[in-house]
């Protein structure tokens, strides 16, 4: 898997720098501090040292044979719902984190929707020591108040934006204008494979951990690679995270799964590449949801994780080249898959992961036997057992609707 070229763009004319004059100058500053950090063994060695003892990695594989049911092929899930805090996104803030303690910053901001990237950024300032100002949609603030308080347990300051529609993208604008404005002391730490360059290629280096052990826990245990990988695609962090570790070799398909939402054609879906065209969003060329006339569509998706209207360019850049294939879930497909690997496999997936687990149990049942099918268990779904309660409460549905699948 390649390094974007020097101005920021992957393959086809997908990335770049939009950014305003002011974070001209905090945009090269941070590459040159990467490309230092990232030729430094000891910065490596530091990094997988925290991964290790405080994240809790390697994270294991296993066998989902319940799961898929029988005939199929073998189904394995790459455990990172087993990190600290939960969830992959650890991996990247630790990365960015140990960056900024590099660089001499006295300060971390965050953007957030649900509040996952914040609590995960939140952990590494309280870990190292640096204090953190999250950003967050006044909307989100109300809708997500357990990770508002874990932010605050944490030390982090939590600002509400009361600007647009009170969610991600206005808490994004409001990051970028922070930034700006105390670039000298303050270190963004961005949640995804998003934004200006270096921050997709930054982000995929942090999370290929995940994709560099899947391979080589499939070789030792099963004498060979998969057949199929397959992950969520919100921003595309996670999916990046373990493509990356598979790129170099042909023979593997790679699956990203979006989040359709109520369905690619309806008004609310949240499937950037299957159902968005190209623009620029938050700092990148890539595909968004917008009108005709280039304003941002609203998105819907059942989970928070993958409601963004952008996905990184690199993806963009997979699907041009045809390397990796972008396919949907819709929120019915995850809620099913998400209650099956609950009754299943004893594990309650974050409703992200459920996106993925559902394309990836088609996938095994229409591989057969000789297939080997990975996907990546994103995230634990203790935070969506609420949400997921109240909703099936209110549509009279009952908790044990695996029986549909
Ligand atoms: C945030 C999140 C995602 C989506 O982000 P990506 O950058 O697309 O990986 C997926 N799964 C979980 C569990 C998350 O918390």
């Amino acid at each position: 898997m390649q390094r974007p070229d020097a101005r920021g763009y992957f393959g086809s004319g997908f990335g770049g720098k939009f950014v305003p004059e002011v974070l001209v100058e905090a945009i090269s500053e941070l590459e040159r501090g990467m490309d230092a950090a990232f030729a430094d063994p000891a910065f490596w060695s530091e990094y997988h040292a925290i991964l290790r003892d405080f994240v809790g990695r390697p994270s294991p594989i296993m066998e989902a044979s319940r799961f898929t049911g029988s005939d199929g092929a073998t189904l394995v899930f790459k455990r990172e719902d087993l990190n600290h805090t939960g969830a992959h996104k650890i991996n990247n803030t630790v990365g960015q984190g140990l960056l900024a303690k590099r660089m001499g910053k006295t300060r971390i901001i965050a953007e957030t929707g649900a509040g996952q990237h914040g609590v995960a950024t939140a952990t590494i300032g309280a870990k190292l020591g640096i204090p953190v100002d999250v950003y967050m949609g006044a909307l989100d603030v109300e809708r997500q108040s357990l990770n508002v308080y874990v932010m605050r347990l944490l030390g982090a300051t939590v600002h509400a934006v009361q600007g647009g529609t009170r969610t991600l993208k206005d808490a994004t604008n409001e990051a970028f204008r922070e930034w700006a404005a105390r670039a000298p002391d303050t270190f963004y730490i961005i949640g995804s494979v998003v934004g200006a360059h270096p921050y997709p290629y930054m982000v995929r280096e942090f999370q290929k951990v995940i994709g560099i052990e899947a391979r080589a826990q499939m070789l030792e245990r099963y004498g060979r690679l998969p057949t199929d990988v397959v992950a969520c695609v919100g921003g595309g962090s996670n999916a990046m995270g373990i493509f990356a570790g598979f790129a170099d070799d042909p023979s593997v398909r790679l699956w990203g799964v979006e989040a359709s939402g109520h369905g690619l054609h309806a008004v609310d879906t949240a499937a950037s590449l299957n159902a968005g065209s190209i623009g620029v969003l938050h700092g990148s060329r890539s595909y968004l949801l917008q009108t005709p006339e280039g304003q941002v569509r609203n998105t819907h998706s059942i989970s928070a994780g993958l409601d963004y209207p952008g996905v990184g360019p690199e993806h963009a850049h997979l699907k041009a080249s045809g390397r990796a294939t972008y396919v949907s879930a819709t929120d019915d497909e995850a809620l099913a898959a998400f209650h099956a690997c609950a009754e299943t496999e004893g594990i309650v997936p974050a409703l992200e992961s459920a996106h993925a687990l559902s394309y990836a149990r088609t996938l095994a049942r229409e591989r057969g036997p000789d297939g080997l099918v990975l996907v990546n268990l994103s995230g634990r779904g203790d935070k969506d057992t609420r949400q997921v309660g109240e909703l099936e409460a209110a549509s009279g549905r009952s908790a044990t609707l695996a029986g549909a699948r």
